[in-house]
């Protein structure tokens, strides 16, 4: 699948699982899911190709809009890493800055692609901003249930060499388009149905 089919199905499941209905939990559902649903795939040749730039834009602009909203609004991401142990802050960003070159070098759809790494990738994300870990988590999963439905497999059981592959998709433009605009098309309604809630109910 296209990275950016990635963020946008990773931000409308975390939407939907987190049922976000609070401030700090839509933007934390926003952020969390589209940096979950762009991390398995630093392990390709990344900043190499026109599409993984893309996909890191894209997933850094909704994180950053997210940061920016709760910064103007004090929703409470922010303030979440103020009130952590700065220790463990910094010690979750060294960890995230490790784990992105162990990524970089592992082999495509191996390690960054397994239900090891989701649960360590999530702590460090967790250790940096508790509330982003959930949705992170989430993202990163839908992530690597996405790409056992095509033929190529994922080894989600790292470190076994065993791989998983549902073989519904071929990777083909069509699946995949289809679901990008799905995931953006969820990602709104879902975002909207929050804010709804928030205010009304
Ligand atoms: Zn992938």
């Amino acid at each position: 699948m296209m990275g950016k089919t990635h963020i946008f199905i990773g931000t409308a499941t975390a939407l939907a699982l987190t049922s976000a209905d609070t401030p700090v939990e839509i933007l934390t559902a926003l952020a969390g899911g589209a940096l979950g649903g762009m991390m398995p795939d630093t392990d390709l040749d990344s900043l190499k190709n026109i599409s993984d730039i893309n996909t890191k834009a894209i997933a850094g602009t909704i994180t950053a809009v997210c940061f920016a909203i709760d910064f103007f609004f004090k929703c409470g991401m922010i303030q979440s890493i103020r009130d952590s142990n700065h220790t463990i802050v910094l010690t979750g960003l060294v960890a995230f800055i490790i784990l992105y070159f162990i990524g970089a070098a592992a082999d495509h759809r191996s390690f960054t692609h397994s239900l090891l790494a989701t649960v360590i990738y999530s702590v460090v994300i967790g250790m940096m901003c508790r509330p982003l870990a959930i949705p992170f988590a989430i993202g990163f999963l839908a992530h690597i249930i996405l790409d056992c439905t095509n033929k190529k497999g994922v080894r989600i059981f790292f470190p076994s060499k065993r791989k998983v592959r549902l073989k519904w998709f071929y990777a083909s433009k069509k699946a995949n388009i289809a679901f990008y605009y799905i995931g953006i098309a969820l990602t709104v309604v879902f975002t909207a149905i929050s804010i709804i809630r928030w205010l009304f109910l």
